[in-house]
């Protein structure tokens, strides 16, 4: 019996991140995949929301009648519709046998010039979104074959209720391996890698897999294309990589995008120390850290939807924790974002009142933060809403990445990603909430903003502040730990 490939496999072959092993087990061991997260199924929810939402513009759709699952009858009486010239049909089904396709797009809509096909999409836009452009042209493609004409336009009602245009893309090479994975024999052989895997459903299955064998991608710093040249080469452990000799792992040539590139000397040398430390379950001091000047400090710690679908307050939470530099306690401060653009714009004058008093007081002392991500939104920001006393760019010419001057420059840690939450465990800082995480910190947020009443208001916004002073509390926790790595001491 042939598989027929839907638009939901494309899905699976792309999201959360593209990987042809997952096409494999959700077809094929899909009971080794976690249950959705809370976030997955806030996505689903306003998903459907979504497309509810632009049903209730149609009164006039009709959604076709079949028994449930028989996709044959779906696509008769889905004809029947489309020969009756109905204006708009909901869940229309399409059927392709010869191409082995079948897709059950939102809406057909009938205009002057053919029918449309359009899609409720929670993306702000298509630019990260390859696979929805792949979908629609599935759709496109079963219309073509069940019906015998093309659609005349592919469309996408966009998060923000905007409709655009999609174009007709390739797409038999897709549905070609998507049903060659299906059908594989086997998992197929897939390197792993921190962010890559950090939202798919099988992460505890192939992380857990990539431990048991040693397998280099577990190295950070051995991306996808070196990870495939090495397993190529022989070297499908990481005590194999260790034992590569630095001139020969620099002089590799790995794929990147449409190119083959040098791992280099400097590249070469890290990747080796990584395996080292990996082994050895210790880490190395290689260099000297940068060091802060003593005296005050700032921990300065955002929280932003790391994805596009519910972004409408990109950044919801601004954190700073005032470290004064004179042996007292550090004090936290927080603002939560209320809903909408007032909301948003709101929680960014907030943020550049209280800097501003911290800069009075203090002077222009550093505002350490961890990673891009601040000065990235700090930029967004001033040009999103502005910078009317110039604190902004005052903040930005202070902020002090501790990942690359602190931690990266000088230590090697046997840890798979270098993620505060990853660094703050191996330095032993404890948190006091069970769940916490990006993503964790999105969904309590999205109930912030719709709780019913001030006291369950109240307890989530206490949750949300307590995960973001954490997070400043365990950047301040990792500097201390390692200066002290630094000056040699070990931590008991
Ligand atoms: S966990 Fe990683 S390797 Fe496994 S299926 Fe998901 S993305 Fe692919």
């Amino acid at each position: 019996m042939s598989i027929i490939i839907t638009a939901n496999d494309v899905h699976t072959l792309f999201r959360p991140s593209p990987c042809r092993r997952r096409v494999f087990l959700s077809a094929n061991r899909p009971e080794l995949a976690a249950p959705p997260t809370e976030y997955d199924r806030l996505l689903m929810r306003e998903g459907r929301e979504h497309e509810q939402a632009h049903l209730a513009t149609f009164p006039q759709a009709v959604r076709p009648r079949y028994p449930v699952g028989d996709l044959s009858a779906g696509c008769e009486t889905t004809r029947e519709l489309v020969e009756g010239n109905m204006l708009v049909i909901y869940q229309g089904v399409l059927l392709a046998p010869t191409k082995d396709i079948a897709g059950i797009p939102d809406f057909m809509l009938l205009s002057d010039e053919g029918w449309v096909i359009r899609d409720a999409k929670l993306a702000r836009n298509l630019d990260d979104h390859g696979e929805i452009t792949l979908q629609l042209t599935l759709y496109a493609d079963a219309f073509t074959d069940a019906f015998g004409f093309p659609p005349a336009a592919l469309e996408v009602v966009l998060g923000d209720g905007t409709v655009t245009t999609v174009p007709f893309v390739e797409i038999a090479q897709v549905v070609a391996e998507i049903s060659a994975l299906q059908q594989a024999g086997d998992v197929p052989d897939e390197a792993v890698g921190w962010s890559k895997c950090s939202e798919c459903g099988f992460k505890g299955f192939c992380w857990n897999e990539a431990e048991k064998a040693c397998d280099p991608a577990i190295v950070v710093g051995v991306d996808q294309g070196l990870r495939v040249v090495l397993v190529r080469a022989g070297v499908d452990t990481y005590h194999k990589l260790a034992e590569l000799d630095a001139g020969g792992l620099a002089e590799t040539r790995k794929p990147r995008g449409d190119k083959l590139v040098r791992v280099g000397p400097s590249q070469a040398q890290g990747i080796l120390r990584q395996a080292r430390v990996v082994i050895s379950g210790k880490h190395e001091m290689f260099a000297e850290p940068e060091h802060l000047p003593e005296g005050p400090r700032v921990y300065f710690d955002i929280e932003a939807d790391p994805h596009d679908e519910l972004a409408a307050n990109k950044v919801y939470l601004w954190g700073v924790l005032t470290d004064p530099g004179d042996g007292s306690q550090p004090t936290y401060w927080g603002d939560i974002a209320a809903a909408g653009r007032d909301g948003d714009r709101s929680g960014w004058l907030q943020f550049l009142d209280h800097a501003r008093g911290v800069i009075e007081q203090l002077g222009d002392i550093p505002f350490v933060h961890y990673s891009h991500y601040e000065r990235t939104w700090m930029t967004k920001y001033i040009s999103r809403w502005g910078d009317p006393d110039g604190v902004g760019e005052k903040v930005l010419e202070s902020l002090w990445d501790m990942l690359p001057k602190a931690i990266q420059r000088a230590l090697c840690l046997p840890i798979p990603s270098y993620g505060l939450k990853q660094v703050e465990q191996y330095a032993g800082f404890q948190r006091s909430q069970a769940d916490y995480g990006g993503l964790w910190s999105v969904v309590r947020y999205r109930e912030w903003l719709e709780a019913g009443t001030s006291d369950e208001r109240e307890r989530i916004a206490d949750e949300l502040l307590r995960y973001n002073r954490e997070d400043c509390e365990a950047m301040q926790w990792v500097m201390e730990w390692a200066e002290r790595a630094a000056n040699g001491v070990q931590d008991s």
